[in-house]
């Protein structure tokens, strides 16, 4: 079960410039007193601390109580680890090398100690994760649903695990991402690496497409119907249209053949073109 379940693992694409570093005990300079040396890990708490804050005055309405409560807590930084690039390789054996950093079912967040923007991206990514709502549902068959954003895992009986919604919601988090490391005025960390590039854009125009406010009650809160409710409405009341969206970014993400992907990004902008008519023009 866990060796299949990829726990939110970030693959990113790493701009020139950022090696993977292998030492331990990595230390920054610290801007604002030149004589004191700043920790990886106290880069990581920082962010992922005001992040925390902002999320919970952004999006708390929302949330549910026992949400609010963990988030509220310091004990998620007991959960925050930077370790090197060697020990996370030895521990995540399983993990492809070009990931950066994940975030488990149980909330334990780990970041490669790669540089100090990097850090500092993929923790605001990361507690993103953890912001979102997060359930974990035992099914009358015998199943457990695991929920994170719009993101879902079923662990069936027989073994077999699906997932519904991975990169749109990997979307949704990098674009919330990118929107906090520009309120923190977090300029080389937001530059420093490209993550979910495709699911990002499309995170932003179904924004625009279906609200605001439907994103966040999916991402943030437990209201998972809305969303889809709503784009399958502005599709034309295809009650399908929702799954063959949330198919189509997993391919653009995650295929490595080039006419899928072109198959899928023409579908996704024939869908895009149908409800921008519906919204706009209807
Ligand atoms: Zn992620």
């Amino acid at each position: 079960m866990k060796e299949l379940y990829e726990e939110e693992s970030e693959v990113y694409e790493t701009k020139a410039g950022n090696r993977d570093i292998n030492n331990n005990e990595i230390s920054y300079e610290c801007d604002f007193s030149s004589n004191e040396e700043i920790t990886s890990k106290e880069i990581a708490d920082a962010v992922h601390d005001e992040t925390k804050r902002d999320m919970m005055e952004e999006h708390g309405d929302v949330m549910n109580e026992s949400q609010r409560e963990m988030l509220d807590s310091d004990e998620t930084k007991d959960h925050l680890n930077v370790i090197s690039s060697q020990e996370y390789v030895d521990r995540f054996e399983e993990v492809p090398f070009n990931v950066v950093g994940h975030c488990d079912k149980e909330g334990n967040i780990f970041i490669k100690d790669i540089s100090m923007p990097v850090i500092e991206h993929v923790s605001v990514h990361e507690t993103m994760h953890l912001c979102a709502d997060r359930q974990e549902i035992n099914m009358e068959n015998g199943d457990t649903k695991l929920v994170s954003g719009l993101r879902e895992t079923t662990f069936h009986e027989d073994g077999r695990i699906t997932d519904k919604n991975e990169k749109i919601n990997e979307g949704i988090t990098e674009m919330y991402t990118m929107r906090e490391l520009r309120s923190q005025e977090l300029d080389d960390a937001s530059e420093s690496i490209v993550s979910y590039p495709e699911a990002r854009v499309w995170a932003e125009r179904l924004e625009k497409l279906v609200g605001q406010e439907n994103v966040e009650a999916a991402y943030f809160g437990t209201d998972k119907k809305s969303i889809e409710r709503e784009f399958n409405r502005l599709s034309g009341n295809d009650e399908s249209a929702w799954n063959r969206f949330s198919k189509d970014i997993d391919v653009v993400e995650n295929s490595q053949d080039m006419d899928e992907i072109r198959h899928a990004k023409e579908r996704l902008f024939i869908q895009y073109k149908t409800i921008y008519m519906n919204k706009y023009m209807g």
